[in-house]
């Protein structure tokens, strides 16, 4: 929402400045239009005849004469302007994937994220030709469901779950022996359907194509698959402003997919692979098998290397995987992203595959290159404020095979590492500290996301427990990081750069690598089986997992919508939240003096200066949120038969306890170093809001940040998890419980009341805050409960509940009483402590009253 205000108040600029232009090209345009005036009668008069001619007589003579043709999958021939495709008979039927992809964008697009190279939808169609009514049929199927060909129950599967039809064509023209039919393409491309491609309806802008204003711009034929280009255009309109028109182009891609079909891999909840749904029917099951196929490349070792391969020789694959580079991304980038590519062919080797990945910059040699054609697989680099990078994939959803994939970069993504590295890092090494890197720092951190972004494209999902199984002082060791590439052992973890090393530790390996994980992942997901099924291959894929249960560097912690599993978190590092938030406070607390010192330039403002104050703010925040997760956590274990382990075990009771210690030392209790240092005299700190810089002032940024850390370590359903683990744990273990919590909080936030002394006004703060949370929590409670819906992000992970019902729980009761026991001690202490003190009391005392008696 905040990005589209932006680049909508842009956009406005923008378009002023293009209708100057446009202006006065049209009016150059016109007086050389007058001069040829004579000339373009006549042509029109040509073209006119030509398309009378056309409709009248279309024959395979005609296109074969006047027809320009591109030869490929479907030979595509282009007759004054219009597209027509000729379908062979021999294509009639077959599997062919169509895959749409955005490839330019106008400015307001780009500032809502969308950007060339992205693919935003695809869909399994298949060509029919009904010879009866003279027409081609396309029809749509979801792949998903799958029988045995000779099973009875097939005949039920194939009427249970058949094609729609999405198209309809005339057929124009035959070939001599009528093998072939040809249909004209125009309006699946130009806007005015939308059944081989939905550009709006799938990037959520709405509204509808202006066929008027939108071309089908070219067809390119390939001989597995065809290219086609398009630049539609809609209008839109936002907070009641004129009417904008966005053009965006489209390519849509119809790629064959192969007769024989990527024998599938079944995917294990104990390895982080992206899936493919899949239902099998068949006539000796008892209930259906529903199964999730891994996303993968299709690697195979060559016919003559099965016997090398299976003896355990490195062989080369029959298809390496090829990734081209961009030809805009800037050259001092290039060998950085092409390392971290080409660092993955280590963990193919556990594969049994050598030199399975190459990286090729388009040249000569590929004269066909295009960055939308998905027979190639491209890191494009986007120019653009997002400070992001993503690598989406388009995959056979008949067997999850990959066949192309493609990385966005976005260019301000170099904004982003430079924070996070000056900030993590700035303290331990002085080349992170300045406004601009060296091209080696900076190109290093590009090669981590580089590695990291294709590890996705190769089938990985997110390693967010990789970094707990570091013991955090392992993180200060120079040896260890060195000797085991970074901060976690996956670079498929959040673990970004080393905070935890001190500045006499001398560490320097601190940005992450392809790991031990990593390589463990890809030879489970790539290692050829030769003559096994899918379900056949089980028992193997079971035993490779197995092997490596008890050891933590190979633990796989899914991504969490809400973190409950305070092992897999995003930016965090080690394993142990409290001791690795310590050492980073350390170096927190060494960056706050250097804030002008690091960013000084002769000159300037302090914008910079602004901006790294936010950092660190932000990075404290990040620990708060790391040790929290902690408080009513659950371990949240993958476990099978066999494996003796627990699904469900509580964090012991005294890491909760450790982890409420440090929030009320380091987040509750005023952090005046942070939020109200000397600085604050020359800077506050600064953030990028979409209507502009906004700056905080030191006193109400301490309110508010404390507030959210009190709020969140209240929270009911935190409070209820609290509750349920006293029940998970064992028999005589301790337990941590919300009396517990509470009670520190008390002893904590009133101490000086207790003592009968005065406040000041940070502890005046820090107790209104309290009261406030508890009361506004308390009043939402009492509402009635809403079902919780199950969002996208939330089925990543098991779902599960901890909180149904929180209006009837104890979550409710413990609030009460303990703002009851606040407001006991405050009636016994109203009239000590100076005059304001007395004051905030009876403010207090009559806020409490009230939310009691309503
Ligand atoms: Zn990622």
């Amino acid at each position: 929402m905040d990005k589209s205000l932006r680049a909508c108040v842009y956009f406005r600029q923008f378009f002023i400045l293009l209708a100057f232009f446009a202006y006065h090209s049209q009016f150059a345009q016109k007086t050389k239009d007058q001069k040829e005036d004579k000339n373009s009668t006549e042509d029109i008069k040509k073209v006119i005849d030509s398309i009378a001619d056309a409709d009248q007589e279309l024959s395979y003579q005609h296109f074969l004469k006047k027809g320009n043709v591109k030869k490929g999958l479907f030979n595509v021939y282009n007759l004054e302007g219009d597209y027509y495709f000729e379908i062979p008979d021999s294509l009639v039927a077959r599997d062919l994937l169509v895959v749409n992809k955005i490839s330019s964008v106008p400015y307001a697009l780009n500032g809502h994220g969308l950007n060339k190279g992205m693919a935003f939808e695809t869909k399994l169609i298949r060509f029919y030709k009904d010879t009866v009514l003279n027409k081609v049929w396309v029809k749509t199927i979801n792949p998903r469901v799958q029988s045995p060909t000779s099973d009875a129950i097939t005949r039920s599967v194939k009427a249970n779950f058949g094609e729609s039809i999405i198209e309809e064509f005339d057929i124009k023209a035959k070939n001599t022996d009528s093998t072939s039919a040809f249909i004209k393409v125009n309006k699946i491309f130009n806007g005015k359907e939308k059944s081989f491609s939905d550009i709006l309806a799938n990037t959520g802008l709405g509204g509808s194509i202006k066929t008027e204003l939108s071309i089908l711009e070219e067809v390119k034929s390939f001989p597995e698959n065809i290219v086609v280009k398009s630049l539609l255009t809609t209008s839109v309109s936002e907070g009641g402003g004129p009417a904008l028109p966005l053009s965006i182009g489209v390519t849509t891609n119809i790629v064959l997919l192969p007769i024989d079909i990527m024998k599938p891999r079944f995917a294990d909840k104990r390895i982080g692979y992206f899936g493919t749904p899949m239902d099998y029917f068949s006539d000796i099951q008892q209930e259906v098998e529903t199964r999730e196929l891994i996303t993968r490349w299709r690697l195979e070792p060559k016919p003559e290397d099965i016997k090398r391969y299976n003896e355990g020789v490195l062989v080369e694959p029959k298809e390496p995987i090829i990734y081209y580079i961009d030809p805009s991304t800037p050259p001092q980038w290039v060998p950085y992203i092409k390392k971290g590519v080409l660092n993955w062919n280590k963990a193919f080797e556990e594969a049994g595959f050598k030199n399975t990945i190459q990286v090729k910059v388009p040249g000569k040699e590929d004269p066909d290159f295009d960055v939308d054609d998905v027979r190639y697989s491209v890191i494009t680099y986007a120019a653009s404020e997002n400070q992001n990078a993503m690598g989406p994939s388009v995959v056979d959803p008949r067997s999850g095979q990959i066949l192309e994939s493609d990385i966005i970069w976005w260019h301000n993504l170099m904004k982003g590492l430079h924070s996070w590295i000056r900030v993590q890092t700035g303290p331990i090494d002085p080349e992170a500290r300045a406004n601009t890197f060296s091209n080696e720092l900076m190109g290093e951190a590009i090669r981590f996301v580089s590695s990291h972004e294709v590890g996705h494209t190769f089938g990985l999902k997110h390693n967010m427990g990789a970094s707990h199984s570091y013991p955090v002082d392992s993180l200060r060791s120079r040896s260890f990081t060195s000797r085991m590439g970074g901060t976690a052992p996956s670079i498929m973890d959040y673990a970004r750069f080393n905070y935890v090393a001190q500045p006499e530790d001398n560490v320097i390996d601190i940005t992450p690598e392809i790991g031990v994980y990593d390589k463990y992942a890809i030879a489970w997901g790539y290692r050829w089986i030769e003559d096994k099924t899918a379900q056949e291959e089980l028992p193997i894929l079971n035993q490779w997992i197995r092997k490596h249960e008890d050891d933590p560097l190979y633990f796989y912690g899914p991504q969490q919508a809400e973190v409950i599993d305070p092992r897999s978190q995003s930016e965090d590092l080690g394993d142990d939240a409290v001791k690795a938030s310590e050492y980073g406070l350390q170096n927190l607390k060494r960056i706050i003096p250097n804030l002008l010192n690091w960013t000084h330039e002769e000159g300037q403002d302090y914008y910079k200066a602004s901006k790294l104050y936010k950092a660190v703010i932000d990075q404290w925040e990040r620990y708060n949120h790391h040790v929290m997760a902690n408080i009513g956590g659950v371990y949240l274990n993958n476990t099978v038969y066999g494996d003796g382990k627990d699904s469900y075990v509580p964090v012991p009771a005294t890491q909760q306890e450790r982890a409420l210690e440090y929030l009320i030392e380091h987040a509750i209790k005023p952090q005046k170093w942070l939020f109200t240092p000397e600085i604050t005299d020359k800077i506050f700190a600064v953030r990028d809001a979409p209507d502009g810089e906004r700056y905080y002032s030191p006193v109400s940024m301490l309110r508010i940040y404390q507030t959210n850390v009190i709020y969140d370590l209240v929270d009911t359903d935190r409070i209820m998890r609290i509750t349920e683990n006293q029940v998970l744990e064992k028999k005589d273990n301790p337990v941590f419980t919300e009396q517990y919590l509470f009670d520190q909080l008390y002893d904590a936030i009133f101490e000086k009341t207790q003592k009968g002394k005065s406040l000041d006004m940070f502890d005046r703060i820090t107790q209104k805050n309290y009261v406030d949370v508890l009361t506004v929590d308390r009043n939402k409670l009492l509402e009635k409960t809403k079902e919780n819906t199950v969002s996208e992000n939330s089925k990543q992970f098991k779902n599960i509940h901890f909180s149904y019902l929180p209006r009837v729980s104890d979550a409710g009761t413990n609030k009460r009483a303990a703002l009851e026991k606040v407001l006991s001690l405050l009636k016994k202490k109203k009239k000590r402590g100076d005059q304001a003190t007395r004051a905030h009391y009876r403010d207090l005392i009559s806020r409490i009253e009230y939310n009691l008696n309503h």
